[in-house]
């Protein structure tokens, strides 16, 4: 079995009541194809459960205040998460920075706080065009600023490195510089290293065989759990 990690990103898309057939459903095909490696699963907040499956479906917010509790409307804090004992988070995902205007001080901060509270934190990193298109010594030096403020040997870290330009766009960044770019990143963290970015069943096998590359975290074809179930069959056959 391979130890490759998978994480699906469910972004704005999902009820309580799918992600609760979804879960049940991925627990049935995991369980069926004898998968026991984990499988991270990040609904959105209004799905957070604490759910009860035979296989290692590990439930993670998607972002989360540092607080335990307080006044910061739509948020959610640590008395949210505890309700369905969560201790994973995803941070860092560019559409938090770009879209919602997070600051790098800002993720710092978050990271510290939930690394403090010993949660699994899978962090993201990875560069917009105009810096892929600047070249690999700008990529280097953006990645650098991601990781600013973040304690990169933390026991529970998981890096997702998910070039902008890749994300929900189809474009898949080409094993050549995916492996490039993990190793520029394996130099300044040795956490699992996951790659983020238009990976579907008909790719994911050529990722995963990447050099460097500790597994997968994915949005688009993450959401339906036939597609999500077919990446895993792959990854299975893989060795
Ligand atoms: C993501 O947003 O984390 C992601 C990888 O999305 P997609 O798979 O849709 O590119």
């Amino acid at each position: 079995m391979s130890e490759k990690i998978l994480a699906a990103n469910f972004k704005t898309n999902h009820t309580r009541a799918s992600t609760r057939d979804y879960v049940g459903a991925l627990d049935a095909g995991m369980e069926k194809m004898g998968y026991d490696a984990p499988v991270y699963l990040f609904p959105p907040a209004t799905a957070l459960e604490s759910f009860d499956t035979r296989s290692d479906i590990r439930i993670g917010a998607q972002n989360a205040y540092p607080t335990v509790k307080g006044s910061f409307t739509g948020e959610i804090g640590l008395e949210q998460l505890g309700e369905f004992d969560i201790d994973t988070v995803l941070l860092g995902h560019s559409e938090r920075r770009h879209i919602l205007g997070e600051t790098q001080e800002f993720v710092a901060q978050k990271y510290s706080w939930f690394q403090e509270r010993d949660f699994t934190i899978v962090y993201c990193i990875g560069e917009p065009l105009e810096v892929r298109e600047a070249g690999d010594e700008a990529v280097r030096r953006y990645i650098v600023e991601q990781l600013e403020g973040i304690d990169t040997s933390y026991g529970k870290l998981i890096l997702a490195y998910e070039p902008v330009w890749a994300i929900g766009t189809g474009k898949t960044a080409t094993p050549d510089l995916i492996e490039a770019t993990h190793a520029t990143i394996k130099n300044l963290s040795d956490r699992p290293l996951l790659y983020g970015g238009s990976v579907k069943p008909a790719n994911i096998a050529e990722i995963l065989a990447v050099p460097g590359c500790d597994g997968t975290l994915i949005g688009t074809a993450s959401w339906e759990v036939e597609s999500m179930l077919s990446m895993l069959s792959k990854v299975k056959g893989e060795k």
